[in-house]
């Protein structure tokens, strides 16, 4: 991974959050693109991983569905190894500062920037009324970071502008109201942008372009076998150009090292076809998730485990946020009884 860390930031104790919407079980896209980045991070730093149920709220998922969707997500967090031995993980609107700090957030976050968001502009593309919640997105992500005071956010290119726009909220909270909150520095995943199976756009669930990362190999292989190669490689007899095939930039994550030159070579050679390669990566990325799929197994038998770790996720949070809710209401004058306490009630200053 690589890291446009700003060294200054010493105050601050180092911490990593980052949050996902639930989307049900991860694919591929969320595992080469964050997840096992956190991981690796649970090594170096203090991390908060966060399943972010109120977001999903701004868009139109079906609410029958959102709990099993959070339920999956995290079973897909564990299987992983995100550790809550050693990792800070729960569910967003388990604790309900979040929204307050938000709230608090928006009194000094422009609309204008809101109104450049980039995302903001191409989900509201079109509506014919656009939901307040979908503006203010950033805010509420601004809050999940910042309440925890966190220095480092791993992100994709997609998210760096919200984490620009955190950033200046923090600036702007502190120059009003006095020093409280880091400007955490994006880290960015080595992955780069990873293109679904379509070979055109970015892996999501909901374009049917990826595969989940607890699929079974039948399933691996009905996806898998649709991906899109080389375009110039019409006939077996073409040669084909490892660089330019999706196929191949999947194999480079999923397949041994060791493999990856004679598959580069039997490509270019048209010594293989493009079925054989894709089933060469069908198998690695089973083999690859076979322990994740054994330990998802485990807390899909023990679902009373995966809720004790969120509940007590949850706790650690709440302590955390209710420390910085605190420092932020009492900066902004939202702690009238000390009035109170200060003068007592009849006095006259
Ligand atoms: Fe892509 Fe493999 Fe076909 Fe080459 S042989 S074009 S790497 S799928």
């Amino acid at each position: 991974m690589s890291e446009t860390a700003n060294e200054s930031e010493t105050d601050f104790t180092p911490r990593v959050f980052s949050g996902m919407q639930p989307s049900g079980e991860a694919h591929l896209g969320n595992y080469l693109g964050a997840l096992r980045q956190w991981v690796e991070m649970q090594d170096d730093y203090e991390c908060i991983f966060c399943i972010v149920d109120e977001h999903a709220i701004t868009g139109e998922g079906d609410p029958a569905d959102l709990p099993r969707r959070v339920f999956d997500l995290a079973v897909s967090f564990l299987a992983v190894g995100l550790d809550p031995e050693r990792s800070t993980i729960f569910v967003q609107s388990d604790v309900r500062e979040h929204t307050e700090l938000a709230w608090l957030f928006n009194a000094v976050t422009p609309v204008g920037d809101l109104e450049r968001m980039t995302q903001y502009k191409d989900k509201s593309a079109g509506l014919e009324s656009v939901p307040a919640g979908l503006l203010n997105y950033p805010v509420l992500q601004a809050a999940d970071i910042l309440m925890y005071r966190a220095t480092h956010v791993p992100v994709g290119e997609d998210q760096i502008q919200h984490l620009e726009l955190t950033r200046e909220i923090a600036r702007k909270w502190n120059t009003r109201y006095g020093e409280l909150f880091p400007e955490p520095q994006p880290v960015i995943s080595d992955a780069g942008r990873i293109l679904g199976l379509d070979g055109s756009a970015k892996m999501s669930k909901s374009l049917g372009n990826t595969v989940g990362i607890l699929a079974e190999a039948d399933e691996i292989w009905e996806r898998v076998r649709t991906a899109v190669t080389d375009p110039q490689r019409v006939r077996l007899s073409d040669p084909g150009r490892p660089e330019v095939c999706n196929v191949y930039t999947l194999h480079t994550h999923f397949t041994d090292e060791a493999q990856l030159p004679d598959i580069a070579h039997r490509c270019r050679t048209a010594q293989r076809g493009c079925v054989e390669c894709k089933r060469i990566l069908a198998d690695s990325i089973e083999e690859h998730f076979r322990p994740v799929r054994e330990r998802a197994a485990h807390y899909r038998e023990n679902p009373e485990e995966v809720i004790r770790i969120l509940d007590e996720g949850a706790e650690r949070a709440r302590a955390m946020a209710r420390e910085t809710i605190g420092r932020a209401r009492e900066s902004m004058g939202l702690d009238w009884r000390r009035a109170g306490r200060e003068a007592p009630a009849g006095s006259r200053a």
